[in-house]
């Protein structure tokens, strides 16, 4: 009995473009189960489990691909062995992650043996963009692989498998001028990540994203405004984190500007926190400067990844500015909001570093005062520029500078930290930790400091709003007693 019917087309987010089918959907008579039809094929309830690795920007996009799939009838599993969709979200950043994906990937066709065609296995992300079609031919069990520029259509690739087409790989951009897209989430909490451009133009040279992501592209603001407003109203959203690989940049094509964007969503009631990700400090404005003190509703956090001390280094990597301009940006956001927290990322032993560059480092440490960093050691990804620099450094020196940084980083963290002590934070609580038999709740400051205190058994705080007073700190952690529980909503 067919009793509904509804187009699957894209960009309306439900992701079936070429086919341009009438998808249907009825009760089977055995089983009560809601079959979807698209075309001939049929669409029963199935599972889909998916591994993200990397950035934020790749959490959001796995966000929307569970979304879309929705409409071909999965749900999503924690449990691989439950799936009949397995799908990969890839970061060629790292090379770590990339390791993990490698190693992930092989150890499936295990699970194929075992589940033979039934299992459907893809790969996305940034590694499907440069080497999906080398993929799909190295890795018999998988069936497809898909750029970053594709996501939207994933229920096309799925079709396209379950109708019997296998073994293809999609990395077309995207080449409208035009980036519209609606957020998507189906996770049930408070916070979103709205992403609001994609791609990057600044080719960074040791970096993989603007080969993988394009250009730089933005969503029209009153698109965004209204998309946050929907999602507060409607879906219970009162944190947003505006994503992009290069934020700062949003709106340049459409003569719109970042801080503007900050200040309208400001207005919006019910939204409570807003963050934005990732800034690259050419592109800080001294508007983006003065919204940072005049938004009520942004974040007192901010992360801008500084990548070395040295303007040798800097040079090296392409990255547009100096030791002294980035500083000069912390004491202006300083000046601007006094209680601003500031966090960044080192790359340490870029190819052919010295002794000098690397202190260089230090020094920019010594002098920024952030509140935490997240630091790694260089590794190379082939197709970027560094890749075709000669290196004479060894990993040995790479791993000791790191090792450097973090000791010297820990004993300033520790310090800032501890003026935490005594202080009252408002926090939104995100989950529970139970170590050595006890339960300790731990939510999240506007500062973005993580806070772990214990609260009363028989109340369950996930997703409250308290107050907490800390009262000890490590480099590392943060304690604090609850002194008043304000439920779900600030208002
Ligand atoms: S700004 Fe640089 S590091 Fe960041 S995504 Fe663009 S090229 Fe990569």
């Amino acid at each position: 009995m067919e009793n509904q019917t509804n187009e699957l087309n894209s960009p309306s987010g439900l992701g079936v473009s070429k086919q341009n089918h009438i998808a249907t959907s009825f009760l089977d008579e055995n089983t009560g189960d809601r079959i979807i039809r698209l075309g001939d094929v049929d669409f029963p309830p199935r599972k889909v489990w998916m591994k993200t690795y990397g950035c934020q920007m790749n959490y959001h996009d796995t966000e929307r691909i569970l979304a879309h799939l929705k409409n071909l009838n999965f749900s999503h599993t924690e449990d691989l062995d439950e799936a009949s969709l397995v799908l990969f979200n890839t970061c060629a950043v790292r090379e770590l992650a990339n390791n993990k994906f490698y190693s992930q990937l092989g150890e499936l066709k295990h699970l194929k043996k075992k589940k033979g065609e039934e299992l459907v296995v893809g790969v996305g992300g940034c590694v499907a963009q440069t080497e999906g079609k080398d993929l799909v031919k190295k890795f018999k069990h998988l069936n497809f692989a898909f750029g970053p520029d594709t996501i939207d259509t994933i229920n096309d690739m799925v079709y396209r498998t379950y109708a019997g087409d296998n073994k293809f790989s999609v990395n077309t951009w995207d080449r409208s001028s035009n980036f519209s897209i609606e957020t998507k989430i189906n996770h049930g909490t408070p916070q979103a990540f709205v992403n609001i451009i994609k791609g990057c133009d600044k080719y960074c040279t040791y970096c993989i994203v603007p080969y993988t992501r394009g250009r730089e592209r933005s969503r029209k603001q009153a698109e965004i405004v209204e998309d946050v407003r929907r999602l507060v109203e409607y879906q219970g959203i009162q944190e947003v984190m505006l994503l992009g690989q290069n934020v700062n940049s949003f709106g340049k094509e459409n003569g719109e500007r970042i801080s503007d964007l900050i200040m309208e969503l400001d207005q919006i009631n019910g939204l409570e926190i807003l963050r934005y990700t990732t800034s690259h400090p050419y592109d800080v404005s001294d508007d983006l400067i003065a919204a940072h003190g005049e938004a009520k509703k942004l974040s007192k956090h901010l992360h801008l990844p500084v990548q070395s001390g040295s303007n040798t280094v800097l040079q090296r990597m392409n990255r547009e500015y100096t030791k002294e301009h980035y500083l000069g940006l912390l004491e202006k956001l300083r000046k601007a909001q006094p209680e601003i927290v500031l966090s960044t990322d080192i790359i340490c032993g870029f190819v052919n570093e010295t002794d000098e560059e690397h202190k260089e480092t230090l020094d920019l440490l010594e002098k920024a005062q952030f509140d935490f960093i997240y630091s790694y050691v260089y590794s190379q990804r082939s197709k970027t520029r560094a890749a075709k620099m000669e290196d004479f450094l060894t990993q040995e020196i790479r791993k000791s500078r790191l090792h450097e940084v973090q000791a010297f980083q820990l004993s300033i963290q520790e310090k800032i930290r501890s003026t935490m002590v005594g202080k009252t934070y408002r926090v939104l609580v995100e989950g529970a930790n139970t170590m050595k038999g006890e339960t300790k709740w731990k939510g999240r400051t506007n500062c973005n400091r993580v806070i772990h205190f214990k609260g009363p058994e028989d109340l369950n705080l996930k997703w409250h709003w308290v107050d907490v007073k800390c009262i000890s700190t490590t480099a590392l952690s943060c304690q604090g007693e609850l002194l008043q529980d304000l439920g779900r909503r600030l208002q």
